[in-house]
Parts: C-alpha cells; sequence; structure tokens
C-alpha cells in the first residue's frame, strides 16, 4: 500500500488547536493526529487538516454506464470509473466497505490529477465516473482532475450519498454532468442510523438538480432498514415536487457487512415500484436479473429495453427523439 497522502485539505479552519473540517454535515472537530469520521481527513498538526487520500486509487476499471446506475444519460456508453478510500456514512449493508472503511488488505495506487484524463482517453470514453466510495471524501482530488477532464471536452459523473456541505457542493457542481445519488431512507432518525444525514442529502438532490446535472436517484431496498412504505411514499411525493422529476432506480439489496437479513423479495420490490410509479414517470428496478424498459410518454414505443447492463433495443435517434412518433426522448445522448 502507498503512503498517504500529505496534501492540504480544503474547507477547514483550526479551532483551539483542533481542525474542524466543513467540507460535510458532520463538521468534525479533529484532535492533533486524529481522522475525521470518514478516516480520510487527518489534523496533521501544523500542517493542518491534510486528505490522506489525495491521489489515490484503490479501483478503476471502464464499465457500462448503465452500471453506475445513470439509464438516461448516454445510454450504451462506456465510462472510465475510479474510486479510492473513504465514505462519510456508515451503512452496515454497505456493499463496498473495504475501501469505505480503509481495510488494511486494500492496496492503493499513486497518481496525478491529470491521470484520468490518460486513462479515459486509452480506454476510447467520454466520460469519467468517481465512483466505488464514497467521492466526496475524495473532494480535492476530483475537483484537480475534473477541470483538467472538463478542459478536454470529458464529462464528468459521480456516484454518490449525497453527504456534502452546500458550499463545497457550489464549486464542485459546475464540474458535474451527470450524478446518481443514493436516497437511503426518507426519515431523519433512519438516517441518523446510517450515519448520515437527510436534509443534506435532499439539499444535494435539489441543488444538482438546479445546477442543470443530470441527477438520477438510487434507492436500496433493505429489510429491516427502510421497507416503511408511507416513508417511502413521502419521499416519492418530494421527488415529484422536483423539476425535473429525477430518475429513480429501486434497487435490490443482498447480505453484507454487518447485515444479513435475506435478499429483497421479488413481491416487496414490485410493491415499492408500484408506489413509485403512482408519483415518478421513470422508475426502474435494479439487481433484479430482469429487463427494463424506457417507453415514450407520447406514443407508448418502447424507445431503450436492457437486460441487466446490456442495450437489447434502442429507438431513439440521433436527435434524441423516438422513432415511433418523434417526440423528443427523456434520455441525453
Ligand atoms: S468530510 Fe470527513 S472529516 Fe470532514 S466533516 Fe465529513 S466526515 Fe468529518
Amino acid at each position: 500500500m502507498n503512503s498517504a497522502s500529505t496534501h492540504k485539505a480544503s474547507w477547514w479552519s483550526f479551532e483551539n488547536g483542533n481542525a474542524k473540517c466543513g467540507l460535510c454535515p458532520h463538521e468534525c472537530v479533529i484532535s492533533p493526529g486524529s481522522t475525521g469520521r470518514c478516516r480520510v481527513r487527518k489534523n496533521e498538526r501544523s500542517s493542518g487538516l491534510v486528505a490522506l487520500n489525495y491521489g489515490l486509487v484503490s479501483s478503476a476499471a471502464v464499465d457500462p454506464i448503465e452500471k453506475k446506475p445513470l439509464y438516461h444519460w448516454r445510454p450504451g456508453s462506456s465510462i472510465l470509473s475510479l474510486g479510492t478510500v473513504g465514505c462519510s456514512m456508515d451503512c452496515p449493508f454497505c456493499q463496498n466497505w473495504q475501501i469505505a472503511e480503509w481495510a488494511p488488505s486494500v492496496s492503493l495506487t499513486e497518481i496525478t490529477a491529470d491521470t484520468p484524463l490518460t486513462l479515459c482517453k486509452n480506454a476510447g470514453c467520454r466520460s469519467v465516473a468517481f465512483t466505488y466510495n464514497e467521492p466526496f471524501t475524495w473532494y480535492e482530488f476530483i475537483l484537480d482532475a475534473s477541470r483538467i477532464l472538463r478542459e478536454h471536452g470529458i464529462a464528468v459523473v459521480l456516484v454518490t450519498n449525497g453527504m456534502i456541505s452546500p458550499a463545497p457542493l457550489a464549486d464542485i457542481a459546475p464540474l458535474v454532468s451527470a450524478v446518481n445519488i443514493d436516497l437511503k431512507a426518507f426519515t431523519p432518525e433512519a438516517y441518523r442510523k446510517l450515519g448520515g444525514d437527510l436534509e443534506t442529502v435532499k439539499n444535494t438532490i435539489s441543488s444538482m438538480i438546479r445546477s442543470g446535472v443530470h441527477v438520477e436517484v438510487t434507492f436500496l431496498l433493505v429489510p429491516g432498514i427502510n421497507d416503511e412504505k408511507e416513508a417511502f411514499k413521502r419521499m416519492t411525493e418530494w421527488m415529484d415536487g422536483l423539476i425535473p422529476q429525477p430518475v429513480l432506480h429501486i434497487s435490490r439489496y443482498f447480505p453484507n457487512r454487518r447485515w444479513e437479513k435475506p435478499p429483497t423479495d421479488f413481491r416487496v420490490m414490485e410493491e415499492f415500484a408500484e408506489i413509485a410509479r403512482e408519483k415518478l414517470p421513470y422508475v426502474y428496478k435494479g439487481n433484479t436479473g430482469e429487463e427494463s424498459s424506457t417507453v415514450c410518454r407520447n406514443c407508448g414505443k418502447i424507445l431503450i429495453r436492457r437486460k441487466e447492463y446490456v442495450i437489447l433495443e434502442n429507438a431513439i435517434d440521433r436527435e434524441g427523439r423516438c422513432t415511433s412518433c418523434g417526440m423528443k426522448s427523456p434520455v441525453i445522448l
């Protein structure tokens, strides 16, 4: 494993000899020699708060965009995907807990801010996703890399839990083209148990939409965590009030980390999808192995049919219109 970075962090101040971090709503007050809750921002005494994961990569792959998941943005394209270590939440069912916790077994490779551009070009991709762990804990590196990527016409995507304070969000949002944000529950208590903050995540979703970023939302349906239908209904009502309404992915959970309940029942998945469809125009079930389709809301033709990450049918023309009726599709090409 590479040694940790000593790159100076942003969004913090000294407070009585401690470093107070303002990157996310936890606002950790970090004593000298200690790290914040995300494990990757450390108070290095005289040098202040440093971003230990700056320029360190734990995972790199070329993925189908449908895997992020993004269904209404450049369908069928491949995206260079990069992740590091660290997370601002503590979900007991985390699927990527080794990198979220920065487990000793994780090996890291050192890169510079222009490496994502080189890797993206070499892979023949038009976009880069910061994903796998929580990208906002990689804030300084993503900001530097994204400026370079945007200068070269490469789009930036984030797959995030949405835990970022409004001011740092305002700085990074203009660099981002598309985002998938986890909305993990819809009560403050449920969010607190996962180590997050509901109002912050709601603000991130609505701010990203207002900034013109393409937003899709993922709700991982976990038995015993967020399978209370009334709260979910309120969530879809809130999403219905956003303009434009974001795409919703209801994702099937599988046991991992500290959560051992059996995978989400298929019938429960369908019940939640039915509730969501009462309010939202585009609702997809994920991790089910089933096919899913995007349908033209004007003539009913199937615009895109997919199975897992493969596009089986595409009836959208080069201008983004339905090939049957000519209506503008909701999909960004
Ligand atoms: S980014 Fe990390 S150190 Fe900063 S407030 Fe959030 S959890 Fe704490």
